[in-house]
């Protein structure tokens, strides 16, 4: 039997960004009549489920910048969020180590990006690096001690208490298959059920821009799946580290680089890397979903991307295709690890936002018509800044 409801806004997706955008509307509306569609069977179970869960302080960006301000907005959130609602994290900061002349030329514009942004790093040299961290070796680095680590997961289930505390219905295992916007509301359909809302907020990661294109929306992007694999250490080896342990980026591909991240649980994953993956879902090696693969390789955009950037798409495949060769990363600033040390761990897929000229997104990406916006990018580290990106989107749907 087909049910009808009526909501004033309908959520598409259960990862931090979606639950985080319930959370605010329930707050600036409250009483409001609103429910969250996710297909799987548990919340979190994609990107926000499968990161490295660090709660990062935002030094990286250009200050000003609207993703400076969300992350370093979204590290202080998420802490509040989490001592108000018993989550464990330990803020125990992020060393940027360099290891070579072009690293510690990058690590001095960090040194005054840092303090542009107004976050607190503490420059090091090699003698203090070494004391600090004993097994970590360069030539030196950048310490910021608002960095800290959580479970994601657990982040999620707490948003979740909330919403539902508010009146509000969460529903899984309601893949959407449908969505009708007309003058009056949206209709939207998932499992032979069907809901009508005033509004609708998709926040489908991996998914994002097949929502959009299912909603009538013109996408002119592709979301390509990147994905990022993590080896354990041994657990006699959680105490080669104190801080996370971090190289110092590339400006133009940010998000690439193995670090070494103590995770809540006192254990440490290396990691990730980043490979064009084969499915925007299979977290085991070699899955691979045809219709996912079929549609990027018809994509221009991609070919561009993998021409653009064709020295790191090397690379990282010769990481991801030989232990030694990213072990070898990983020994530039860890050099007692061995190929023992490096233990099977889960992969994270990243929902990368492609443009047709081969652009990688690195901002937000809103699509937008009278009763539906559909978060198109939410680029990393949306999960720190999860709390005011929902506070945004709030206001972009009060006009404001
Ligand atoms: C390897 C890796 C490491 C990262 N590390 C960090 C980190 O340490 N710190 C940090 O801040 N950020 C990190 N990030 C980024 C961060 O995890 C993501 O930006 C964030 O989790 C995105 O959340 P989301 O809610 O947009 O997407 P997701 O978590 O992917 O959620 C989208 C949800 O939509 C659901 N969905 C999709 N289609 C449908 C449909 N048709 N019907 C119903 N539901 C649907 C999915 O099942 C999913 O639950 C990392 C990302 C990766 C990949």
């Amino acid at each position: 039997m087909i049910q009808r409801a009526t909501y004033d806004f309908c959520i598409v997706g259960g990862g931090i960004v979606g639950l985080a955008t319930a959370m605010a509307l329930l707050e600036r509306n409250p009483g409001a009549r609103l429910v969250l569609l996710e297909k799987e069977n548990a919340l979190a179970l994609h990107q926000t489920g499968h990161n490295s869960g660090v709660i990062h302080s935002g030094i990286y960006y250009a200050p000003g910048s609207l993703k400076a301000d969300l992350c370093k907005r979204g590290e202080r959130a998420t802490k509040e969020f989490c001592s108000a609602h018993g989550i464990p994290f330990v803020t125990c900061g992020k060393t940027l180590v360099a290891t070579n002349a072009l690293e510690l030329e990058r690590l001095e514009a960090l040194v005054g990006r840092a303090r542009e942004n107004g976050i607190e790093a503490e420059r090091l040299d090699e003698a203090e690096l070494r004391r600090r961290e004993p097994n970590i070796t360069g030539l030196g680095a950048l310490f910021v001690p608002a960095t800290a680590i959580v479970d994601y997961r657990a982040v999620c289930a707490a948003m979740a208490r909330v919403i539902r505390a508010a009146g509000a219905e969460i529903v899984l295992g309601a893949e959407v298959s449908a969505i009708r916007e007309s003058p009056r509301d949206v209709v939207i359909a998932a499992n032979g059920r069907r809901w009508t809302s005033a509004r609708l907020v998709a926040c489908a990661g991996l998914q994002s821009d097949r929502l959009a294109r299912l909603a009538g929306l013109p996408v002119t992007h592709q979301i390509v799946p990147f994905r990022g694999e993590y080896y354990r250490l041994p657990s006699e080896k959680n105490d080669i580290i104190r801080s996370l342990i971090y190289p110092v980026p590339d400006p133009d591909l940010p998000f690439l680089g193995i670090h070494l991240t103590r995770m809540i649980d006192g254990s440490v994953t290396v990691g990730p890397n980043a490979v064009l993956g084969l499915a925007r879902e299979g977290y085991a090696k070699l899955a691979i979903d045809l219709r996912d693969v079929a549609q990027y390789l018809f994509f221009p955009g991609l070919w561009r991307v993998l021409a653009r950037y064709r020295r790191s798409v090397r690379a990282e495949l010769k990481g991801s295709l030989l232990k030694s060769a990213y072990l070898r990363e990983c020994r530039k600033y860890c050099p007692s690890l061995t190929v023992g040390d490096l233990l099977p761990y889960t992969a994270g897929i990243r929902a990368q936002a492609v443009t047709r000229d081969g652009t990688l997104v690195h901002d937000f990406l809103f699509l937008e018509s009278e009763r539906m916006l559909h978060v198109g990018n939410a680029p990393s580290p949306a999960a720190t800044s999860a709390i005011p990106i929902g506070e945004m989107i709030q206001a972009r749907l009060a006009g404001g």
